[in-house]
């Protein structure tokens, strides 16, 4: 079989970069390992300037136009007139991501594992039917999150990673909260993303500045000294990708997403970068030329965060005036929150 655009991994950016390129007249085939598209480690958090205004209701759970942040010399709320997050639940916001790119033309495949890649083809092995295929491509993009093998092929090491622990709590909590602790989070934080029957309980932290067994430590120990009860859950975990070094590679080879390392380095956002990136790659590849000005603006983004989560991950007390500004700043106004937005 053969195929215009191979796109390996069906998550945002790869169903991003399905819909734009099937819109545009190619034919582009997803491969996804997994038997559902959508499921994903994550607390679910989109932005106002993101995402918001562009999910369609059904798939956001709730919106908080106010957010509690917490840090160790204060305590802050911090409310706009529009709701600064909202959290998603990821298997819809899949489903939906999946029907639009089928319905413009795309072909999704799931249960297929990409096993091995060639200079035309990629071999996938059929997990339900236990058999391996060929499929060449004249365009590979890799859009398949933070271990992405189509990466490993280019030779491109990850050198940047944070990682994300994540517990998804049953219950009704009416907050979202941030809680920023460099003892505990170092130059991360811990969350409370609440979604509909659940909330998202977890830390995120640069994966090289404490163990991801530590962070998890210091992630039960600050619950049980809150009073969250995560004993009805269990934890998972991944990284996120933030070591970005372009994404186009070989003429015909493309990374996307946290496959080409946009997430945020400092908050950890990849939904937004990982459609955008998405977008980007079938725009470039469809109407070689175009100015990418979204991409263009990420990357930007990309930048300046990956440079404070550098400066607030030098040492405890670099991580404890960093989170005491940012929580003065939105005390008093001195800038809002959706700064620190990929999409501002
Ligand atoms: C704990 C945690 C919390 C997070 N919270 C947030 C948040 O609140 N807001 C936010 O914006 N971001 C959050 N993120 C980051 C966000 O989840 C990712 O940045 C985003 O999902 C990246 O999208 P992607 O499409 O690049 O990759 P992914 O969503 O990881 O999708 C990659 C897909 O590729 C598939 N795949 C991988 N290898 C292969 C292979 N060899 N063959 C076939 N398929 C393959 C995978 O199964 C997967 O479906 C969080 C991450 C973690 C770990």
């Amino acid at each position: 079989m053969s195929y215009d655009i191979v796109i390996v991994g069906g998550g945002p950016a790869g169903l991003a970069c399905a819909k734009t390129a099937a819109d545009r007249g190619m034919k582009p085939l997803v491969i996804e390992r997994k038997r559902t598209i959508g499921k994903k480690i994550c607390a679910g958090g989109i932005t106002w300037n993101g995402l918001i205004q562009k999910v369609p209701g059904f798939a956001a759970e709730r919106e908080f136009p106010s957010q509690f942040l917490f840090s160790r010399f204060q305590q802050a709320k911090i409310t706009a007139e529009f709701p600064i997050i909202a959290t998603v639940n990821r298997e819809k916001l899949g489903r939906y991501m999946a029907n639009i790119a089928r319905n413009a033309g795309a072909e999704i495949r799931t249960s297929c594992l990409v096993k091995a890649i060639d200079k035309n083809n990629v071999t996938l092995l059929n997990r339900d039917k236990g058999i391996s295929e060929r499929i060449k491509y004249s365009y590979l993009v890799g859009a398949d999150g933070s271990s992405s093998l189509v990466r490993r092929y280019l030779g491109i090491p990850v050198n940047f990673a944070s990682v994300g622990i994540n517990y998804q709590v049953p219950g009704d909590f009416p907050k979202m909260q941030w809680h920023f602790n460099s003892t505990l989070f170092r130059n991360g934080y811990a969350w409370v993303f609440p979604h509909t029957e659940t909330a998202s309980i977890g830390a995120f932290a640069d994966a090289k500045i404490i163990q991801p067994a530590l962070l998890k430590k210091n992630l039960l120990r600050w619950t049980e000294e809150s009073d969250f009860c995560l004993k009805k859950s269990s934890p998972s975990a991944e990284f996120i990708n933030f070591d970005y070094r372009g994404w186009q590679f070989k003429d015909n080879i493309f990374l996307a997403g946290d496959a080409a390392g946009l997430a945020s380095g400092l908050t950890g956002e990849g939904i937004y970068p990982a459609i955008i990136s998405g977008n980007a790659v079938a725009e470039s590849i469809t109407t070689p030329g175009n100015p990418l000005t979204e991409l263009s603006r990420l990357i930007e983004m990309h930048k300046k965060h990956k440079k404070m989560a550098s400066i607030s991950g030098r040492s405890r007390f670099a991580g404890t005036i960093m989170s005491e500004f940012f929580i003065l700043a939105l005390r008093t106004k001195l800038f809002t929150f959706n700064k620190i937005e990929m999409a501002n």
